[in-house]
């Protein structure tokens, strides 16, 4: 798959052409509310992990056919400030267009000066804060064993003091994890002190990496935006910018690839290289869409159009 995808329309970014900075799935996290399925990789490591060279040439291809985009974006299928070349993209970025650039981020290598120096010329950073206390932090998103909340709020504190740009933090709040009314007191204070510009509440909504995952009720996100300041706001539609057009990427090439010949979950891993148990989640989603057929031939599901 390309490491470009998109432009896709965005609540926030309105035509969003996303790059992925990071092969699937190559994270500091590995959230239980992942639309893009479980980290394979889970890592601290910055390093190339896209040559910047192999993005940087489809980019100049697309911006030159395409007039329609607001942003671009660095999202995709894992983290992209952990590619180490994320700073030296996003300054080629710059001296090709006038498009302001956005990163969607974890928000968990910022304790790194050289990843928020990466960022510096970005034009908006969205970094997420799913929680504060070290035990609710393990359970909603499993990050690697030498990452705390400590490191990862004072990273934050002092990307707010170093980045002239716009800082928008998501909150993703799930039933039964995050939402209790002092955990999201505790989050609260904690935005207070990082003092970004927005502050995007929302919950899970789309099929999520471990099954039992439920969204909060709206109550509780009523809540956390009276917890939260003036400047929070709940996710209308309730959908992330950050991996969905990810998500939607990978079931648009399901649907390509049994347009031309029914296929088993097993033919769909192989050919996309994603490993079964989210090619699972994305055809059942396909499935409850209507928009891929089930069909059993001898006793094998096979998926067709
Ligand atoms: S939601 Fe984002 S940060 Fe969390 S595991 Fe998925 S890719 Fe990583």
């Amino acid at each position: 798959m390309s490491h470009i995808f998109g432009p896709v329309p965005s609540r926030r970014l309105g035509y969003s052409l996303g790059i992925d900075a990071v092969p699937f799935k190559v994270c500091t996290l590995n959230c239980v509310y992942c639309q893009v399925g479980r980290t394979s990789v889970n890592t601290l490591e910055r390093k190339e992990w896209i040559a910047p060279g192999s993005i940087m040439g489809d980019l100049r291809r697309i911006l030159e056919k395409n007039d329609t985009i607001d942003f671009i974006t660095f999202s995709g299928s894992g983290e992209p400030t952990l590619n180490s070349a994320l700073g030296e993209m996003i300054e080629q970025i710059k001296d090709m267009t006038t498009i302001p650039v956005a990163v969607l981020t974890n928000g968990t290598l910022f304790y790194l000066s050289e990843a928020r120096k990466d960022v510096m010329e970005a034009n908006v950073v969205v970094p997420s804060l799913d929680a504060v206390t070290p035990e609710v932090f393990q359970k909603i998103n499993r990050p690697h064993p030498q990452l705390t909340v400590e490191k990862i709020v004072d990273g934050l504190k002092l990307l707010r003091k170093e980045f002239r740009g716009q800082i928008w933090l998501e909150v993703m709040i799930v039933k039964g994890i995050n939402d209790s009314t002092e955990e999201l007191k505790k989050i609260g204070a904690v935005i207070h002190d990082i003092n970004p510009d927005k502050i995007q509440i929302n919950s899970v909504f789309r099929p999520a990496a471990e099954r039992n995952i439920e969204p909060a009720f709206l109550e509780t996100l009523e809540l956390a935006r009276i917890y939260f300041g003036d400047r929070a706001e709940i996710i209308e539609e309730f959908r992330s910018d950050r991996h969905s057009a990810v998500a939607e990427d990978i079931k648009g090439s399901i649907i390509q690839l049994v347009k031309r010949r029914p296929c088993t979950v097993g033919d769909i891993s192989k050919s996309l290289g994603i490993h079964e148990t989210v090619i699972e989640k994305h055809v059942d989603g396909l499935l409850k869409e209507e928009r891929i057929k089930e069909v059993i031939h001898r006793g094998i599901k096979f998926y067709q159009t």
